[in-house]
């Protein structure tokens, strides 16, 4: 079966348009990039349009050289009208922890600047990176997390590592296994998880006869292959688990998130402006 994620995206939307209706303000998020590929351009793409859609402010700045990104990220950082900045991934011919500390961490909507990433690993999850927050809210709508087997395939700090911090959290406390390309016999590990999240960028990678019959299965990646975005789970796995659909699955719940985020982050901005 493919898991309905319409609840979970109702639950945000309605979240964020009480929150917005809330501030005096219009919230701005402005992305960065530099030689964005394909993939890039068509998130920034869904970013503006969902921007559009609870009336958020976006603007897109496309850096001419390594050096104009920190030089972006620093003045935007500074600007008052600005309350979050995405910088996007991957970055050719960039420092990436480089440029990521140049992000106000009070900005850093996407949950990667170093500080947000350590405080994460103390459990503050002020902006968890936001697939690994989509994965979540996913997850604890249909089951709960605890005691389970999760096995997570892909270890990268976006998406795999922040996520088993997460899962590891007391009050979720799932059992936490990351794979890699180094692992040996996934098969044995995946049938042996109760919960299955693919975030390794390789379609096709988990197959049916790979997982347990009523696991649930995250599918994180987004592929394209003859032209079409495929995720890294073969259809025929929604036989006999429950697996999220792509596109339109953990993608859409980010992009969500990030808006979330935003709102977030002008509501703790004036939080502290009026102590
Ligand atoms: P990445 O390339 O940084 O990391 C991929 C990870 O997968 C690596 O740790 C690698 O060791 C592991 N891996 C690759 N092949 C493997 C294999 N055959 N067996 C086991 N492990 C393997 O990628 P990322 O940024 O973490 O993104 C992963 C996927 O998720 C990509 O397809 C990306 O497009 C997608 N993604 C989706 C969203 C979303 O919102 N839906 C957000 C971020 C990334």
């Amino acid at each position: 079966m493919y898991i309905d994620i319409k609840p979970t995206a109702e639950k945000i939307t309605n979240n964020i348009t009480s929150r917005i209706s809330n501030l005096d303000i219009q919230p701005k998020l402005v992305a960065v990039t530099y030689k964005p590929d394909d993939s890039t351009i068509s998130y920034l793409k869904s970013q503006q349009k969902t921007s559009r859609k609870f009336n958020i402010k976006y603007e897109i700045f496309e850096a001419i050289s390594p050096q104009n990104i920190f030089k972006l990220l620093n003045e935007l950082s500074k600007d008052n009208t600005v309350h979050g900045i995405f910088l996007t991934h991957p970055l050719p011919d960039v420092n990436e922890i480089e440029a990521l500390i140049q992000i106000n961490p009070d900005k850093d909507v996407e949950g990667r600047h170093p500080y947000n990433l350590g405080m994460l690993a103390y459990g503050n999850e002020k902006f968890p990176p936001c697939t690994a927050e989509a994965i979540i809210k996913i997850l604890e709508d249909i089951t709960n997390i605890t005691g389970k087997n999760a096995v997570i395939i892909g270890r990268s700090t976006a998406v795999g590592k922040p996520l088993a911090l997460m899962l590891l959290r007391k009050d979720r406390s799932a059992t936490v296994t990351i794979c890699h390309t180094k692992t040996q016999n996934l098969e044995n590990i995946t049938k042996n998880s109760d919960i299955v999240i693919a975030a390794a960028g390789k379609a096709n990678l988990i197959t049916k006869n790979m997982v347990k019959k009523n696991s649930i299965v995250i599918d994180v990646g987004i592929n394209v292959v003859n032209n079409k975005i495929v995720g890294d789970v073969s259809k025929d796995t929604s036989e006999i688990a429950d697996v999220t659909p792509v596109p339109g699955g953990v993608g859409k719940i980010t992009t969500l998130l990030l808006m979330e985020h935003v709102v977030k982050s002008v509501e703790l901005m004036l939080k502290n402006s009026n102590k």
